[in-house]
């Protein structure tokens, strides 16, 4: 792999000593960056192994259940962390943070970002700036994570370790960054997730001395909990960037290559349908249709009649009117294999004739369509891409159902 080389190649030169001390201090102050962001971000892709210790560290913990063992309460809660926390990954840094699909009060994004913290995938702005990136160049050669152009194992989770994609870059979330509070997380990325490690390591202590009876201990918690279930969810999360552009189908023809997948949905609670998602991407639900589960989008509702936040974005008509009759393309074309194969029998009038012509006629009436224009790819290597929160999609407001 190219990136490897390059890593190894650096590990000799005379810039590396100060190269592994500015990532040290990244540990702490991801903004730290003394020869410019700018810069580091135009650099070739490169594993920048000293930077990446913690994430390093975050897998190998979860050897320590060799030491610590485990108990069914243990074993739960990280059950139960992945899905809470994963809920924070697709509701809040990609729903709202990345999207804007709803809104809430400046405090209540400061409670969302607070939660979204404890996923330990950064901060908030760093996830939202690469996220509208990746829809800006999907599967183009700017896509830091495609696996069509940088291969699986890069596109899951070699480009995080990458030096080059460590900067967020607030000139291009420019709706998030005027809120210092959001900065300061973003920049002290780590402070969320070391106070969540500590705060299960003391549950653990306060369960084993005041309910010895659950069979658990500071330690296990830290374990399983945080190491554990940060790493699943990690993973699970990742699928998205690696997965969710290989496997499932097609339903819109979007000009990338993202799919519709019910594994993935059930993996990331609703982010499986991500050709829905990148057809249309500023609605609250990626699971259009009533049978495409969507449990985020389930979460959020709930969270709507609260009053903490509101102004959740439907999909609009037009779109599912799209997704239909992409359905009844692909009968058609199922009707006209099954005519090629010599299966003429098998079509009775009432069963198949009937509803073949009803949806060649469909087919037809909406083949002045046309096919989905294509993006054209800016010159720029990092856009603003502010602007695309307002209108993302060439679906106008008037069509959204309320
Ligand atoms: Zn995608
Ligand atoms: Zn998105």
């Amino acid at each position: 792999m190219p990136a490897l080389v390059s890593a190894s190649a650096s590990s000799s030169s005379p810039g590396f000593a100060r190269r592994a001390l500015t990532a040290v201090s990244q540990w702490i102050d991801s903004d730290y960056c003394p020869d410019g962001a700018e810069k580091m971000r135009n650099e070739p892709d490169r594993v920048d192994w000293v930077r990446v210790m913690p994430f390093v560290v975050l897998h190998l913990g979860c050897l320590g259940i060799i030491w610590v063992g485990v108990s069914a309460f243990a074993a739960w809660s990280a059950v139960f962390l992945y899905f809470i926390r994963m809920f924070a990954v697709t509701g809040i840094h990609h729903r709202y943070f990345s999207h804007k699909t709803y809104s809430t009060s400046r405090f209540g994004q400061f409670i969302l970002a607070l939660w979204a913290g404890t996923t330990v995938q950064r901060g908030s702005l760093w996830w939202a700036y690469h996220h509208r990136h990746h829809h800006q160049h999907s599967d183009g050669a700017e896509d830091a994570h495609s696996p069509h152009v940088h291969g699986f194992i890069w596109s899951h989770i070699g480009w995080i370790t990458s030096r080059r994609n460590f900067p967020t870059d607030y000139s291009k979330i420019k709706d998030l960054a005027k809120f210092p509070e959001l900065v300061w997380l973003n920049r002290f990325d780590l402070v969320v997730p070391i106070l969540f490690a500590f705060s299960l390591l003391g549950l653990g202590m306060a369960l084993e001395r005041f309910a010895p009876g659950l069979g658990t201990n500071g330690p296990q918690m830290l374990i399983w909990g945080f190491f554990v279930s940060t790493t699943a969810l990690f993973h699970g999360t990742a699928c998205i960037n690696s997965m969710a552009h290989l496997m499932g189908k097609r339903r819109f023809k979007t000009d990338d290559d993202s799919r519709n997948s019910f594994i993935l949905a059930i993996i990331c609670l609703g982010e499986g349908w991500h050709n829905n998602h990148h057809r249309f991407q500023s609605c609250t639900r990626n699971g259009f249709y009533w049978w495409e589960i969507d449990p985020t989008y389930y979460g959020l509702k709930l969270m709507s009649w609260t009053g903490f936040i509101w102004g959740l974005k439907s999909v609009p008509k037009s779109i599912l009117e799209e997704g239909s009759h992409a359905d009844h393309h692909k009968s058609v074309a199922a009707a006209a294999r099954s005519v090629e194969a010599g299966h003429q029998s098998a079509y009775s009038t009432l069963r198949h004739v009937v509803p073949a012509a009803a949806a060649i006629a469909v087919a037809t009436a909406t083949a002045a369509r046309g096919e989905l224009p294509k993006k054209e790819e800016p010159p720029a290597m990092h856009k603003d891409l502010s602007s695309e929160i307002v209108n993302p999609s060439s679906a106008s407001a008037a069509d959204t159902v309320v």
